[in-house]
């Protein structure tokens, strides 16, 4: 797996709806990669806090802050 992958992958791995094998994939590809850790680490807390907020939908602008953070878009 190469960043492009692992940043392609990340929403559902944090959904925990990632097949275990591609968990593990990315998992591996973390503890060599410190960039991707530094987003994957970044979305956690950014997706705790939206979960910790009563209201359920994501914002489209925290959609959009995402994307920047991960600069896929
Ligand atoms: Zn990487």
């Amino acid at each position: 797996m190469d960043c492009q992958e692992i940043f392609e992958t990340l929403s559902e791995y944090l959904d925990e709806e990632l097949a275990q094998v591609k968990c593990r994939e990315l998992e591996r590809h973390l503890k060599t990669c410190h960039n991707c850790r530094v987003v994957v680490d970044t979305l956690r807390q950014t997706v705790s806090l939206y979960h910790s907020i009563p209201c359920e939908r994501l914002p489209d602008e925290a959609r959009l802050r995402l994307h920047k953070v991960i600069k896929l878009k």
